[in-house]
């Protein structure tokens, strides 16, 4: 079956060909390790993660990359200038009295832990900005001998307007032009020559030792912040490959720059097919640490939620339309979710295989084939859980029900393989006692008090379900 993408590059959702027939290199921009990855983050991260779970499942082998960035991204970009402001490492390395390369690793555990948590699958190699250092130099000088490069008193910088009338490529084709505005906010870098012009390499601050800097033609230093991502991407991938994965505010500066280095340095065409996610809002307003809603995975555990409660909620959307996260809406993909694994628990129980009539098999295929279509195209997540939920409805047998569940957990990566036989789950003495509560509370008539007990044996993962009284 086909797949389609929309593309950010045409604007269109187009069928996928890859440029080999069984493999896809596919490139996620992966996370800044200065802070806790953000709910809003891990959105981006899941589509993806979606993404490489359909592509697999249609039978390619693909070889997925993630970056780790942990040097050179600076807190300017904030303000529309990712070449000024502060190393957000060594910001953060400050404010904890760490060294940056501490602050590296311990959000770079905590990044995996939550990763690992939302059950998105690893990607056939994690890579650091630090590891490739010379990777990125080798290719500012191939840019630096093609004379697409200058030197500013900060650093080396990359000339898109020479880069333009070099090539014939036209700079921040994935974005509106116009919204690549330099310093929006920020004082102008008097010594750019254009203001598109991006740093490749920065020079560390004359008397200041920093804790990541590195020696290099130009003097010691690090790099930009867009470079690794060229120089990584195409060191596993090749020139070319398929896909690159990212949210959509990359599409006005970090990505167009990524493309023109790489097509300078190369002079072939960088990326096919560039996906973007739209952002997570929260309360319909956007997510930010001073406004305090820039949840993180743990914030959604203290309140009570699983990561795979969220994920679950993240499937709720369609990856490229923005979605509003609140509590409310996290509460009914919780139920959602515990309603699909009671379900699950139940088909455990029931193993008997019958004989299927024709016109089951007809309707278990047609349900295969219906899900399979609605990730397909251009990963419909919220068509594909509409199909499992009418799935369950039918009256095609409970052990091609759990067949099937099975096959689409696949994709939908909620690890409905764990569940319990409904006959073997042990029930804990804290949701006994929780259900005797409840028992006396509906006998003395109090109800809405008993609501509330059932609410909370819920969130244990259990539900209650009172017999009809004869
Ligand atoms: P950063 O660590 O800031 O480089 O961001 C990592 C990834 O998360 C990038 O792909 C961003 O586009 C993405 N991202 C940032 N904020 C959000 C959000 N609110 N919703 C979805 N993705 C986001
Ligand atoms: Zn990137």
């Amino acid at each position: 079956m086909d797949i389609y993408l929309t593309n950010s590059l045409t604007r269109t959702k187009e069928k996928f060909i890859p440029l080999k027939d069984e493999e896809v290199g596919m490139y996620t921009c992966g996370p800044t390790v200065y802070n806790y990855a953000t709910i809003g983050n891990f959105r981006t991260y899941t589509s993806a993660d979606i993404l490489f779970r359909v592509l697999k499942f249609n039978g390619y082998k693909v070889d997925y990359i993630m970056n780790l960035t942990d040097v050179g991204h600076l807190t300017g970009d904030n303000l529309g200038d990712a070449d000024t402001g502060e190393d957000r490492m060594v910001k953060e390395a400050a404010k904890e009295r760490k060294t940056a390369w501490e602050i590296a690793k311990e959000y770079t555990d905590a990044f995996l832990t939550d990763f690992h948590k939302l059950n998105l699958e690893d990607p056939v190699r994690f890579v650091k900005a630090t590891d490739h250092i010379e990777d990125q130099i080798n290719l500012v000088k191939r840019l630096e001998e093609k004379g697409f490069t200058y030197k500013t008193s900060d650093g080396i910088y990359f000339d898109t307007v020479t880069y333009e009338k070099n090539t014939g490529n036209k700079y921040g084709e994935l974005s509106n032009l116009d919204q690549i505005k330099e310093g929006a906010r920020v004082e102008v870098n008097p010594e750019k020559k254009n203001p598109r012009d991006f740093a490749l390499w920065k020079f560390s601050p004359k008397d200041v030792k920093r804790d990541m800097e590195w020696d290099s033609p130009w003097g010691a230093g690090f790099p930009g912040w867009h470079i690794e991502c060229s120089a990584m991407s195409m060191k596993y991938l090749g020139d070319t490959f398929d896909i690159h994965v990212g949210g959509e505010d990359l599409k006005s500066t970090h990505h167009p720059n990524e493309i023109a280095q790489s097509q300078g340095a190369t002079g072939k065409k960088f990326v096919d097919y560039w996906i973007h996610g739209a952002f997570l809002t929260v309360d319909r307003g956007r997510m930010g640490k001073s406004l305090g809603n820039a949840y993180t995975i743990s914030d959604i555990e203290k309140n009570g939620f699983s990561a795979l409660e969220l994920r679950y909620f993240y499937l709720s959307g369609k990856y490229n339309e923005p979605l509003n996260f609140t509590w409310d809406a996290l509460k009914s993909s919780q139920n959602a979710l515990t309603k699909l694994k009671s379900q699950i628990a139940s088909f455990k129980s029931q193993t008997e295989r019958t004989m299927l009539s024709e016109e089951k098999e007809e309707k278990i295929n047609g349900f295969r084939n219906k899900f399979t279509e609605a990730v397909n195209d251009d990963l419909n997540t919220p068509q594909a859980l509409a199909v499992i939920w009418e799935m369950l409805k039918s009256n095609i047998p409970s052990p091609d029900k759990y067949d099937l569940m099975m096959t689409f957990d696949e994709i939908l990566g909620l690890n409905l393989s764990q569940v319990q036989d409904v006959q073997k789950v042990e029930i804990p003495e804290n949701v006994k006692k929780l259900i005797t509560e409840r028992e006396d509370l509906r006998s003395e008539g109090k109800y809405d008090e008993a609501d509330k007990i059932r609410d909370e044996i819920l969130k244990l993962g259990f539900e209650v379900k009172d017999k009809p009284v004869a």
